[in-house]
């Protein structure tokens, strides 16, 4: 066998591959680095989670779905109601149900991007911010259901929470922070509630129930009362019976 015969030809062919194919080949690399790898990384950097989802969808093999995906130690599943860190800017973390999850590979380095689409709920400071007065009857645990949706980085979940109905919240034993309850939506346009007109309004002030605040219940006509606005403390309570002034 001539050994050295055979490298040239091996050189030979390779050397002709290159002159032949050279400008076609410095196109398509240019055209993916420009399209996929700086510009996967750029928008990353820049956070601009639906133009990467879509360049990503160009290239086949970038984009996966998945229902279920460990991230840092953390599952998170398809479906659950999650807080999600809000950064230093937000003293309150945000909460979300995750409705789709995906990775994106970063051509260049193939690490994953993985990405979490949360439908978003409002909690009650940022509610009150445009109605101030329902403070007096929105709870510090209650959630308010939006259409709103947004992409965010599956690292920012920091763990999974439950939301319950109203009365469900009301009859629970013991309270902890990771439990919320949802009763109304918000439309985030309108900076309006949704179905507050359904509610049950209790006491002589006419206001929804606020698990969060104290109520009595008058022994002739059974209506609830807030401790503040039939004049009473809680400390001050006994046995005897109390009638409303409507009762009295
Ligand atoms: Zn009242
Ligand atoms: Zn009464």
């Amino acid at each position: 066998m001539n050994y050295s015969h055979w490298i040239k030809k091996a050189i030979y062919n390779k050397n002709k591959f290159q002159k032949e194919s050279r400008e076609s080949s410095t196109i398509t690399k240019k055209q993916i680095s420009k399209h996929s790898s700086s510009s996967i990384r750029d928008l990353y950097k820049s956070q601009k989670w639906e133009h990467l989802i879509k360049m990503a969808k160009q290239t086949k093999g970038l984009f996966e779905e998945y229902d279920c995906i460990k991230v840092q130690k953390k599952v998170i599943k398809l479906g659950e109601t999650v807080l999600i860190n809000s950064g230093d800017a937000h003293d309150e973390d945000y909460v979300g149900t995750i409705k789709q999850i995906i990775s994106i590979k970063e051509p260049t380095t193939l690490k994953l991007i993985c990405l979490c689409r949360v439908q978003w709920y409002m909690r009650k400071s940022e509610v009150i911010k445009s109605h101030p007065k329902s403070n007096e009857w929105v709870s510090e645990q209650e959630l308010f259901e939006t259409k709103h949706e947004d992409y965010i980085l599956a690292q920012t979940v920091i763990h999974s929470c439950q939301i319950f109905t109203c009365k469900e919240y009301v009859d629970l034993d013991e309270i902890e922070s990771t439990l919320y309850f949802n009763r109304l939506s918000w439309d985030m346009e309108k900076k309006q509630f949704q179905g507050l007109e359904k509610l049950q309004k209790f006491c002589s002030c006419q206001q929804p129930v606020n698990p969060d605040r104290k109520y009595i219940q008058c022994d002739s006509c059974h209506q609830w009362y807030h401790l503040e606005c039939v004049g009473l403390k809680e400390g001050e309570l006994d046995d005897s019976e109390f009638f409303c002034k409507l009762c009295l």
